[in-house]
């Protein structure tokens, strides 16, 4: 699961992990330690010091502690298959960390499938119209977070499915019939 969501009513003063790095494991960190009574982060970039690191300042919050040099190799769940800890391994030696909640913050990579079909950023997002889901393509729509930079979210990618259907209906009708 995402941090940014649905926390509030399941991780409130709790204990959390955060697993990851860069910019996606920073904006959970900084929200989940508004929110949980400890937040450990374990960087998945093992080759890295803190000292190097940006997150270093996360780790100056007094809530949050990072686990670096640690891999995660499993969970432990309860009676009800919620999660209540996190193994790791640390210098060969396996542990168990209990918490309530894991959080995976570790990014995405865009599709590449439409590459050179239709015009797409230098991030991989296939370009469309402002406020439309028309890419380049007459008859090609595109929604969802294969377009969406800003929110990739779930029901924003279901209303832009919509719009799309919508876009290809009137399409096909006007060129079809
Ligand atoms: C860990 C995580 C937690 C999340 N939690 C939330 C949340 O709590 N609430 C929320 O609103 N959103 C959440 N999201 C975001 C949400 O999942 C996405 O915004 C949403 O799934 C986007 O829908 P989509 O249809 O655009 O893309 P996707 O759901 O990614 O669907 C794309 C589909 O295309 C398929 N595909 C890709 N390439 C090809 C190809 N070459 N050929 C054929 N098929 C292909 C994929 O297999 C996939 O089935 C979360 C995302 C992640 C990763």
């Amino acid at each position: 699961m995402c941090a940014q969501r649905a926390t509030v009513f399941f991780y409130k003063h709790e204990t959390v992990v955060v697993i990851g790095d860069g910019e996606e494991a920073y904006k959970d960190i900084l929200y989940l330690s508004s929110l949980c009574t400890k937040v450990y982060w374990v960087p998945l970039k093992r080759t890295q010091t803190l000292s190097d690191d940006p997150g270093v300042s996360i780790c100056q919050k007094e809530n949050v502690e990072c686990l670096e040099q640690q891999v995660p190799i499993g969970f432990s769940t309860d009676s009800e298959g919620l999660i209540n800890g996190l193994q790791l391994q640390k210098a060969g030696e396996t542990y168990l960390l209990p918490c309530k909640g894991v959080f995976l913050a570790i990014g995405h990579t865009n599709s590449q499938a439409f590459k050179g079909f239709v015009e797409m950023d230098e991030q991989g997002y296939i370009s469309i119209a402002d406020k439309a889901v028309c890419t380049n393509v007459p008859g090609v729509f595109a929604a969802g977070d294969c377009v969406d930079r800003r929110y990739r979210q779930a029901v924003v990618a279901a209303s832009m499915g919509a719009q799309a259907a919508l876009e290809a209906k009137s399409w096909l009708r006007e060129h079809h019939e």
